[in-house]
This record gives C-alpha cells, structure tokens and sequence, in this order.
C-alpha cells in the first residue's frame, strides 16, 4: 500500500506519528511523509531559503531511517490557508503520490498551519477523485478516495488544554527508538525551540507525551488516531487491519 502523512511542519509526523510510520514501513508499507511548508520560519539564526534547505535535508534523514521519502508540498510556515489555489495543489499532490491512506493533522490544534493543512487534506482527498476537478499537473484523479485518518493534536490537547481521546491507539513500543532516532534527525529545531519557546527537551518531550498517550490507552507508549468516516469517505477500518497486533485494545 501507499500511505502519505501530510503534516505541516518537518518534525510534526515524526512526532505524532513516527513509530506508527515505522512500523507500517515494517510490514512493507510504501511511505511518503509530506510536510505542507519546508519550516522557512524555524530559525533565529538562520534566512528562511537557508533554513528551508536546511530543514528538507533533516526532514529527509529522518523519512530515509525506515525507507520512506520526504516531499515539500511548496507552502511556507504561518501561510497555509484553506483557499482555491492551496486545495488544487494539495489535490495534485495526491494525484501523483496516489495513496491508499492518508495520515493527517488534527482538525483542532494549537496552530492554524495544523489546522489549515487538516481541512486541506481532508478535502483534497474528496476532490482528487472528481474527474471534473481540475488541479495542476497531468496526473489522473484518483478512482477512489483515500481512507483518512487524524492523527492527535500537538501534546494531544485541545485549544482549552483538555486532553484529546483518540478513537484508537496504536502500541509504538517496539519502534520508539527508531521514533526518536527520527526526530533527532531535526536538529535545527532543538536550537530554535530553545530560544523561542525556552524547551530543552525536544526528544524527552516527544517521549512523554508518546508515554502519556500510551498510558491512556493502558501500554507503554502509544500514538492515536481518529478515522474520518463521514460519507462519502471509506467506512472500512483498512490501517486499524493492517496494524492489528499493534492496536492497544488488543492486548
Ligand atoms: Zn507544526
């Protein structure tokens, strides 16, 4: 299968999805991780081309330690909108990747890139397979739309700080260390986060919160996922099959 998590920023799927990519590229998935814009603003020290080439290098370190490739879906950070030109690109993209599943941000975060690039996937899997749709490229719609999946909120709280129940979790146990190993591959980011947001912990925090979500859920660590099941997009549980074993309420 093809799967696509479309995040916002590079570091967000490593974050909130990084041992679940890794154990779908386990089982022989083919993975594309995608970040909406290439974190042009994720830096004090550096321009945002420097920093953007920067970061695509990192974002793709990261995707290549469990086989998968990182793509820039062309945004820049603080200008993702839910606009005409922004839903024919998201569109295009899934035209050419062509996936199965698509893994996405949660529709409530603490950032609009978040929810701005949710509401644009969510949609652009509906348009991608309407013929008349037109989008850039010479890519063919899609025959069917994608399953789609949410992934949690950022420190899986919403906006008021409540904490977030996913629909399932999904037991990383097993591949946290290959999660981290992901994350560690931004470098940049622990630098910027410790002098804008005064964090020196980017990869502990990543932890905790993997801990957290796990223990919720009664395992170790976990990441959680809500499917979107509104008509028309698929019914059918096809990620929650495929990663059975993995799933907490089966232990
Ligand atoms: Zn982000």
């Amino acid at each position: 299968m093809r799967i696509a998590c479309i995040h916002a920023h590079p570091d967000d799927a490593e974050i909130l999805a990084g041992g679940t990519l890794a154990l779908l590229a386990e089982l022989g998935q083919q993975i594309t991780i995608v970040t909406m814009t290439a974190g042009d603003c994720g830096s004090a020290v550096y321009g945002p081309e420097e920093i953007s080439t920067i970061r695509r290098a990192e974002a793709a370190a990261s995707a290549a330690l469990i086989g998968a490739e990182h793509r820039w879906a062309g945004f820049q950070d603080l200008a993702i909108f839910n606009d005409d030109p922004s839903r024919r690109k998201v569109t295009a993209l899934l035209r050419e990747l062509r996936p199965e599943i698509v893994i996405t941000a949660a529709p409530i975060d603490y950032l609009c890139d978040h929810e701005a690039t949710s509401q644009l996937v969510r949609d652009a899997c509906f348009a991608a397979s309407v013929p008349n749709y037109m989008a850039p490229g010479e890519h063919a719609p899609l025959g069917v739309i994608p399953a789609l999946y949410f992934l949690d909120p950022i420190a899986h709280i919403d906006r008021a700080g409540q904490v977030v129940m996913p629909e399932f979790t999904i037991d990383v146990s097993s591949t946290l260390a290959i999660k981290k190993a992901m994350l560690a591959q931004h470098q940049s980011q622990r630098l910027w986060l410790k002098q804008q947001h005064g964090m020196d912990d980017y990869l502990e925090q990543m932890e905790e919160w993997t801990r957290a979500c796990g223990e919720r859920a009664g395992i170790s660590f976990g990441e959680g996922f809500r499917q979107y099941k509104v008509h028309p997009y698929p019914q059918e549980s096809i990620l929650q099959r495929t990663l059975a074993t993995y799933m907490a309420h089966s232990r």
